[in-house]
């Protein structure tokens, strides 16, 4: 599992509804120390004895916010050093946010690879070398900056965090990237991380089609884009080591 920012209870029942049991997993990889990736993450440890992975200086910064994490469920990772969890390589890599140190991961099973990148200021080089060729990227869509700039329950400074290099990418930064990442062979495009006050499921989805579209590429036929929901199960994709099928 890679972050777990709801309560134990909605990650069990959301598992359940994809007929995977919480207790054959074999950890938590925490991306970093925000709290809407980290808030079920104690109750991962303690409840369902899963080992979470974080670099040195998250497990600094979410310590005191996830209570006491017994020492065996204890990992240190560090971002450029792959490693293996059960029979997946598994590769952290730095993410541009505002945040100790935070990664996104590509995971390996056999030949095949999936990505995933949210929280991020801006799609950097780095980023996208790490994620390039990956059959399946979760792709941070995060907001629509006309609707982030006239929202008025966020403040100034909030909304500058935001836009920032370190902030989240827009739903346009996301549709250039994703022009990116399928002319590097990524065939199943995930957007994710959607704002819930600054952002549409269809908005977010629609910019994505459209810049597809100008390259004359459709999603359903020659690449699948597909909206992860904030409280919604999303689709299922099984890794089958030739490509990732829905
Ligand atoms: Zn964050
Ligand atoms: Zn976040």
């Amino acid at each position: 599992m890679i972050d777990a920012g709801k309560p134990g209870r909605t990650i069990e029942e959301a598992l359940r509804k994809i007929g995977a049991d919480i207790n054959t997993l074999s950890g938590v990889l925490i991306t970093h120390e925000h709290s809407d990736h980290i808030s079920g993450a104690g109750v991962m440890a303690r409840k369902y004895h899963l080992p979470l992975y974080a670099t040195a200086a998250t497990w600094r910064a979410m310590e005191g916010k996830i209570g006491r994490i017994p020492p065996e469920m204890r990992r240190e990772i560090t971002a450029g050093k792959d490693f293996w969890l059960g029979d997946i390589g598994v590769v952290p890599f730095s993410i541009p946010h505002d945040a100790a140190d935070p990664v996104g991961f590509r995971l390996w099973g056999g030949s095949t690879s999936i990505s995933t990148a949210t929280d991020l200021g801006h799609f950097a080089d780095s980023v996208y070398r790490e994620i390039a060729g990956s059959s399946l990227v979760l792709l941070e869509s995060n907001h629509d900056p006309d609707m982030l700039r006239a929202n008025p329950h966020y403040s100034p400074l909030l909304k500058k965090r935001i836009l920032g290099d370190h902030g989240h990418l827009s739903n346009e930064d996301c549709s250039r990237a994703l022009l990116k990442l399928i002319a590097a062979g990524t065939e199943n495009l995930i957007l994710g991380h959607l704002s819930g006050e600054n952002n549409t499921p269809t908005l977010a989805r629609h910019v994505s089609e459209l810049a597809l579209s100008r390259e004359g590429l459709r999603s359903g036929t020659d690449v699948q884009v597909s909206v992860a929901l904030r409280d919604q199960v999303g689709r299922v994709y099984i890794i089958r080591g030739k490509g990732a099928q829905a």
